[in-house]
């Protein structure tokens, strides 16, 4: 019997009792990315990527420290802000929609293009500057890994997480727009 997801689930509990967290679940899936945690009516749901199960201990351990570091700082309560922002970003992709429909209009009104435009932009800068308070948060959750659980993000572990999730990492261009820092610049933090 494979007693590796025991292990993890082992792990999971030990670092969350650490982090003054009641109770912790662990749930091992295949899905396309390393892991995630959430906040469920029971306790904290932390999911590990299968490919989890063949990596090091050092690398198992600082998954699962960063995933209960989301939890310890409260990153995966539930926001009713979160609905409001959907509701908000909703309302902005549906304004284009409309233009579009007037634009096409026999007549279309002389306001359409700049409407289009101009929020085509708010809609890019509310998303960056969302996303820049996301990507604040693993820098948050890698710290209170590191300094309070003793698990750090280490470069094995940024190695790891490279190699077998390529596509989490933002092209250049798109890094404003990404939920996550690079490895680069986590370790780096940590450095600091
Ligand atoms: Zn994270």
């Amino acid at each position: 019997m494979d007693t590796r997801p025991e292990q993890l689930q082992q792990t999971a509990r030990s670092l969350a009792a650490k982090a003054g967290l009641p109770a912790v679940e662990l749930r091992v899936t295949a899905h396309r990315g390393i892991a995630f945690a959430e906040q469920n009516g029971s306790g904290l749901m932390v999911t590990v990527d299968d490919a989890l199960l063949d990596a090091s201990v050092p690398v198992q351990r600082a998954v699962i420290a960063h995933e209960i570091a989301h939890g310890a700082l409260g990153h995966c309560a539930p926001r009713p802000l979160r609905s409001r922002i959907g509701a908000f970003l909703l309302a902005l992709a549906g304004l284009p929609v409309l233009a579009v429909l007037v634009a096409t209009a026999p007549h279309p009104p002389w306001w359409c293009g700049p409407l289009v435009s101009v929020d085509a932009i708010a809609m890019l800068a509310f998303l960056a500057l969302t996303n820049s308070g996301l990507r604040r948060r693993e820098f948050e959750a890698d710290r209170y890994a590191a300094r309070t659980l003793r698990e750090p993000a280490t470069a094995e572990f940024a190695r790891w997480a490279s190699e077998r999730f390529p596509h989490g990492r933002a092209p250049r261009l798109l890094r404003p727009w990404w939920t996550h820092p690079t490895w680069e610049q986590r370790l780096a933090a940590l450095e600091s």
